[in-house]
């Protein structure tokens, strides 16, 4: 509850203040309320903005896992689909990666927007704070301890906590409180684009394909047995104005094409162009500042690694602040170190599927970019021929252990 203790602010104190309620500060709110332990989440969107956003669509074994320990997994048992493997593609030739027969680990296909739903549920029954719509969130320290300040509804709130953890994403504001030498990010930007369409039609395509095509990248991927989610590799800086219906169909049909099978086409609802991008902080901790999910790293979405390394960040920070309230600070010195350690491996497979699928630029000379198709063709053949390759595709693509 909100006390007001001085004329204008509206203080209070928790344990942990948690600033960004996507997936990531939503699923640590649920790890924290399982070991009782008090939080407040600071949202700067709207409650609906945050639900609206359509973004990732595969969820990892070890994900799966997470949320069902949580007891969150009773949408994703019902509605999610569970895919034993992927299908990838080159000049069209297609071949399967068996991920149940190469590692007895499968994936589920079930909408960021729905782990979204179902988080904000789950803490609608649980009671929790979670403030959304708040103005002006400015992470800071009060005697030492961290505060979020923020304004609502014209009223300013100060939260204090033991500990701040930043589940702000990407352009998120509690890296401000991180010194830019420890922060030190490492990227790399990549000279490619998905232009991704979610299409009311049922998917033509009971696993997710992956096409490598001399025009550039296709995937086919669904969000449900009558909403297919397809992408198309673009150039950076094109216009989604530039992109008709009939042209995203007709770049479909020519880069998923194998002979005897059809894609179907229907109405698209949503279309969009996501830049491509890696970048890793080199802290994901300082003092009593953590970050988690895209706050401290995002990858290209080739490999479906962003919101799995989300909760894989959030079971090992939680864990580790449980460890740390009931006494054992140990799990919580290394979290940034193990953090950074699994996230590493994971950005490795993200470029390699980048890399892999995805053609060079028009930028780079005609001749280089027929060195780089012909080998990324080596590459899939290799991978097409060799079990030793496809079970390092399956055991990274199902998810490494969270530890
Ligand atoms: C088009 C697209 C496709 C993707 N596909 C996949 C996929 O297939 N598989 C996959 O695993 N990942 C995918 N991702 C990545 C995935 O969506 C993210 O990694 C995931 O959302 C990370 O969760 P998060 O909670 O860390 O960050 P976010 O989801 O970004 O949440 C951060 C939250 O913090 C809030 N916030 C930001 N700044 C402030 C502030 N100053 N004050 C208060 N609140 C703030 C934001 O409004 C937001 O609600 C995709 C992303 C995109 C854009």
């Amino acid at each position: 509850m909100s006390t007001k203790e001085t004329a204008d602010v509206h203080q209070q104190r928790t344990r942990v203040a948690i600033i960004g309620a996507g997936p990531a500060g939503l699923l640590l709110g649920h790890v924290l309320a399982a070991r009782g332990i008090p939080f407040v989440v600071v949202e700067h969107r709207s409650r609906e903005h945050v639900l609206g956003r359509v973004r990732a669509g595969v969820l990892e074994q070890s994900s799966v896992d997470v949320l069902a320990q949580l007891g969150l997994a009773d949408g994703l048992r019902a509605d999610g689909l569970v895919h034993g493997g992927i299908l990838l593609q080159h000049e069209s030739e297609r071949f399967h990666v068996d991920f149940e027969e190469l590692v007895g680990r499968t994936v589920t296909v079930y909408g960021q927007q729905r782990v979204q739903a179902d988080l904000m549920a789950a803490h609608d029954t649980l009671g929790s704070e979670i403030v959304y719509g708040a103005a002006e969130v400015s992470p800071g320290h009060l005697d030492g301890r961290p505060v979020v300040r923020f304004t609502l509804d014209g009223e300013q709130h100060a939260v204090e906590a033991d500990f701040l953890v930043g589940a702000d994403g990407f352009h998120g504001v509690t890296k401000s409180l991180i010194p830019a030498d420890l922060l030190a990010p490492s990227e790399r930007e990549y000279d490619a684009a998905w232009l991704g369409v979610l299409a009311d039609v049922p998917p033509s395509t009971d696993e997710l394909i992956y096409a490598l095509h001399r025009d550039g990248f296709a995937m086919h991927s669904m969000r449900s047995p009558s909403v297919s989610r397809l992408y198309v590799q673009v150039a950076p800086d094109e216009r989604i104005e530039d992109w008709s219906d009939d042209r995203i169909w007709d770049a479909l049909d020519t880069r998923l094409a194998v002979p005897g099978w059809r894609l179907q086409h229907g109405p698209i609802t949503e279309k969009s162009i996501t830049r491509m991008r890696s970048s890793v902080v080199s802290t994901m901790a300082h003092g009593r500042v953590f970050l988690v999910g895209d706050a401290g790293h995002i990858v290209p979405p080739t490999g479906a690694k962003g919101l799995n390394s989300a909760i894989a960040d959030v079971a090992m920070l939680g864990e580790a602040l449980a460890a740390e309230s009931a006494g054992d600070d140990g799990p919580l010195a290394t979290y940034s170190d193990r953090a950074l350690e699994r996230q590493w491996k994971v950005q490795q497979f993200s470029e390699y599927m980048t890399d892999l699928l995805h053609v060079p630029g028009s930028a780079v000379p005609a001749e280089e970019r027929e060195f780089r198709y012909r080998s990324r063709l080596g590459r899939l053949r290799y991978i097409g021929g060799s079990r030793f390759a496809q079970q390092s595709v399956a055991e990274q693509y199902t998810g490494l252990a969270i530890r």
